[in-house]
């Protein structure tokens, strides 16, 4: 039992020490290390943020909602079309909306509803395009395309919608950026800082073992017959 709660004790302290390793101040409170690192946790929130906007703004896809065709004479006393009274024709058209952001979307827009019709055969657009501002033909294509009974198609309009934000998605994204910029900064801090006190470990044995043989510790100059001296006669380093 006593041995359980040891044990118990000890992968707790481990999983703590794994943890302030990984996110913990590097190095003593208010050291350079400790200072570089509050720097790099905020200097990588600006960058995730920069990322992010990157991102919203140049990462995007395209996704058809719906597309439909419907019989334009269903509708009627809407069909003057260049004065020509009583059109019978079809339309065909298709509804986008654009998703930007990376590694989630996190920016979506409707674009403005795409349209091909035909009219008597007459009056056809030609291709599935954006209809033009003013085009007699707009007010019906709208109303065709609200009535489709999609939530999301209803809001839809012959100009470009207004983008909106997918805040979780923004949230999250942010996050994960931040994280993955910090710990790999991290890494390097973790491992810079393994070096220099490596070197400096090393610098402390090599003075230790100049000292040991009679050698001056900063330069190796051999003291021998010098043992009142202040100052090492070779580079100046006190000796005591
Ligand atoms: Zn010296």
């Amino acid at each position: 039992m006593v041995s359980g709660t040891g044990r118990h004790r000890s992968a707790l302290g481990r999983l703590k020490y794994l943890a302030r390793f990984i996110f913990g101040p590097v190095g003593v409170p208010s050291s350079t290390w400790a200072r570089i690192s509050d720097l790099a946790l905020f200097a990588t929130l600006i960058l995730a943020l920069l990322l992010q906007w990157y991102a919203a703004e140049h990462v995007c896809r395209h996704v058809l909602l719906a597309g439909g065709q419907e019989n334009i004479g269903r509708v009627d006393g809407q069909l003057i079309l260049a004065g020509n009274g009583s059109g019978i024709g079809s339309l065909t058209w298709e509804l986008r909306r654009q998703e930007c952001g990376w590694p989630y979307f996190i920016t979506t827009t409707l674009d403005p509803i795409r349209a091909n019709w035909v009219m008597d055969g007459e009056g056809s657009s030609g291709r599935i395009d954006v209809v033009p501002d003013e085009h007699p033909i707009g007010p019906l294509i709208q109303q065709i395309v609200s009535n489709h009974g999609n939530a999301a198609v209803s809001k839809a309009s012959l100009s470009p919608g207004r983008t909106s934000v997918y805040w979780t998605s923004l949230l999250f994204g942010t996050s994960l950026c931040w994280l993955g910029l910090f710990l790999a900064i991290r890494v390097i801090m973790v491992f810079s800082r393994v070096g220099f006190l490596l070197q400096r470990g090393y610098a402390g044995s090599m003075k230790a073992r100049r000292s040991l043989q009679g050698r001056c510790p900063s330069c190796g100059y051999n003291l021998d017959g010098l043992d009142f001296a202040a100052k090492c006669p070779e580079c100046g380093a006190l000796l005591w």
